[in-house]
């Protein structure tokens, strides 16, 4: 038996970065992860790994469809070797993975790896995978435990041919016609990897438009970059059933209109979102709640229903994002310290990573009209910026809204080069409550893409944009 003030239960981006916290304040701290690697989702099957291969593919694209206009040429073909593109993303995780290790160490945060269940309030045994069993003793837990991928009920996912995020990540091959259910943040971004590659991509989503949770502005812009980028895009479509035959998939859905149609495919990526992750816990042995949907209950404090109890990430509600997981895991080690930490929810940045990159801040212009704030628009097309036609990276635009009244910057939604990193200067000028004239009469350095935020802050001041 080891005891500790604190124990943590899943190391994701969420459980690593509460341990280090909780270390950094002085508790002692002890880490449970179930499997060999730590980092949970985020660093072994989900951003790191998928950013890696859209690395890897987008120089591919850009060999083989746009150094020539660049004056470079290559004799020859340019060939994917998708085994070591497979290969370098895995040294990418594993190197990323070791560098979690390390901070564990540095840290003094004591790793066990294995099972955490809970047996009572302050008590949980660890299972490890070669049966022995150690019980952790913590004044303090803090579940971490992630989430998994979903699935619709009809669908049996064979880890083959109808697979998840999670196989998407290592095919051995490169699909022929990839058929993808879902296009959320997920489907699109393995989508463009594949395609680039050069499979056919046929992407199958419910809701009228992909990226439904964003700026329906956004939608509308990816959707036709996806679109000139040959992806068919079959919108408000219900998928029925995926059936494999052979290395055949064959996925019916009724369109629009009540058709059934049908999609064939040598591959079908089912990406329809991602459930909280909480087999094996025994939360009930503890007294903690799960909600409707699975998740762990929790209070403002990201309290459970067990008072020494806490939860974060993807197993509570709130949007399914790494940085979302560890700002909780920080808010809940400095909670249990006894400090007064707050997060800002509505200032949490929504990223796809696809090209051009797309990334949001605060509220939608469908949610400030469901609320019935008086808002202005100041929009900036990226085409306009001399350092897109350098790069000849002309998609997309940033859009700022802001306060009819004061002014305010009430959202921030962009789509384009690097809109990714840009959105950080968003989210700091809404953490600091500034105006849209305040961001217009900063200085932004020429020429760079983000010029398009002043031009787009001048557009919503006054309609004072410089360059169009
Ligand atoms: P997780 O990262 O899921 O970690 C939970 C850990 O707990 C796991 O390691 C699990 O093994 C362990 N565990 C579970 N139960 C137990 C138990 N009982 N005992 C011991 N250990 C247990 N988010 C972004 O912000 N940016 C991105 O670019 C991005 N890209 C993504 C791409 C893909 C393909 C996927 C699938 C997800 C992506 N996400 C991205 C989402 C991101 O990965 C998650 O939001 C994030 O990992 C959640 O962190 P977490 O700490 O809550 O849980």
């Amino acid at each position: 038996m080891k005891s500790y003030d604190v124990a943590v239960i899943g190391s994701g981006p969420g459980g690593y970065v509460a341990a280090i916290r909780c270390a950094q304040l002085g508790m002692k701290t002890a880490i449970i992860e179930k499997y060999a690697t730590l980092g949970g989702t985020c660093l072994n099957v989900g951003c790191i790994p998928s950013k890696a291969l859209l690395d890897s593919s987008h120089h591919y694209e850009d060999a083989v469809k746009h150094f020539e206009e660049h004056g470079i040429e290559i004799p020859g073909d340019v060939k994917v070797n998708l085994e070591k593109m497979i290969a370098r993303k895995q040294a990418v995780v594993d190197q990323t993975t070791g560098g979690i290790d390390f901070l564990m160490k540095k840290n003094n945060i004591d790793v066990f790896h294995g099972l955490g269940t809970f047996k009572d309030k302050t008590t949980i045994t660890v299972k490890g995978n070669d049966s022995t069993e150690t019980e952790v003793v913590a004044k303090h837990t803090i579940i971490a435990t992630g989430s998994k991928p979903s699935t619709l009920p009809f669908i049996d996912i064979d880890k083959e041919r109808i697979i998840t995020s999670t196989e998407a990540l290592k095919l051995k091959e490169i699909p022929k016609h990839l058929i993808i259910i879902g296009g959320g943040v997920i489907g699109l971004e393995l989508g463009q990897v594949y395609k680039r590659l050069g499979a056919e991509v046929t992407v199958v989503e419910y809701m009228d438009r992909i990226i439904p949770t964003m700026d329906a502005g956004l939608s509308k812009e990816l959707n036709k970059v996806f679109k000139k980028a040959k992806f068919k895009m079959q919108v408000s479509h219900k998928v029925k059933s995926v059936e494999r035959k052979g290395d055949e998939v064959i996925v019916k859905a009724d369109n629009k209109k009540g058709e059934e149609v049908e999609f064939k495919g040598d591959y079908c990526l089912v990406s329809v979102g991602r459930s909280p992750y909480t087999d094996g816990l025994n939360a009930e042995a503890a007294g903690i709640r799960l909600d409707d949907r699975g998740r762990v209950e929790v209070n403002a404090h990201l309290q459970t229903s067990a008072e020494n109890i806490y939860a974060i990430g993807d197993v509570v509600k709130g949007a399914m994002l790494a940085h979302k997981a560890e700002e909780e895991g920080v808010f809940v080690a400095e909670t249990i310290a006894g400090q007064k930490p707050h997060i800002d929810y509505n200032l949490i940045p929504g990223v796809v990573y696809t090209w051009p990159e797309v990334a949001s801040v605060g509220k939608t212009e469908e949610q400030l009209k469901e609320a019935g704030i008086d808002y202005k628009t100041g929009q900036f097309p990226m085409r306009a910026l001399g350092r897109s036609r350098a790069s000849m990276d002309l998609d997309g635009f940033v859009k700022i809204l802001a306060d009819k009244t004061t002014d305010e910057i009430l959202g921030v939604h962009m789509i384009g080069a690097r809109a990714a990193d840009m959105i950080a200067e968003a989210v700091v000028a809404m953490e600091y409550r500034a105006s849209a004239e305040d961001v217009s009469r900063m200085s932004h350095a020429h020429p760079t893409f983000t010029e398009a935020i002043k031009e787009a802050a001048l557009a919503a001041t006054d309609d004072r944009a410089l360059h169009v």
